[in-house]
């Protein structure tokens, strides 16, 4: 698959310009997603037990990774946490719906903001 002639190509071909000649076998993408707060999911699920889980990553699952799966490790083992878990506790989610334009809009607003990850 020749990438020549893909809209998002166009702004990458000044810096890139071999790039639209590089045969490209399969490419993915897919929304970026971002919490309410900045922050993932990272624990314990009081409603379901025994159910952990590490989710959210606001796209930058993959930069925090090492850390995330330590905390989460940590708190699976009971064991002391590296840094303070309650900014990341699941819980913390309101009952929401995900489709009402105030909680998107409250979402982008904090996925705009993003200055690292
Ligand atoms: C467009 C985009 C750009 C990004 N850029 C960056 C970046 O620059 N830097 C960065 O750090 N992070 C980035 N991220 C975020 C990062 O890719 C994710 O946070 C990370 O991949 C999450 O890893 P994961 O293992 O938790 O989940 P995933 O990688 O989503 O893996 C979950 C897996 O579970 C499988 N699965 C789902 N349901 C089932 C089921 N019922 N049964 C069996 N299998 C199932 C899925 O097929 C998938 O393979 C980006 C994400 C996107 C979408």
């Amino acid at each position: 698959m020749a990438l020549a002639g893909r809209p998002g190509l166009l702004l990458l071909d000044p810096f890139f310009p071999a790039l639209s000649r590089v045969p490209i076998a399969h490419h993915v993408s897919g929304p970026s997603n971002c919490t309410f707060d900045g922050h993932p999911l990272i624990g314990k699920f009081t409603a379901l037990a025994g159910f952990f889980a590490l989710s959210g990553c606001n796209g930058a699952g993959i930069a925090i990774s090492g850390g995330a799966g330590r905390l989460l490790a940590e708190m699976v083992a009971g064991a002391t946490c590296f840094v303070g878990p309650d900014i990341f506790k699941p819980d913390r989610l309101p009952d929401f719906d995900p489709f009402a334009p105030a909680f998107l809009a409250q979402c982008v607003a904090v996925r705009s903001g993003k200055t690292a990850g």
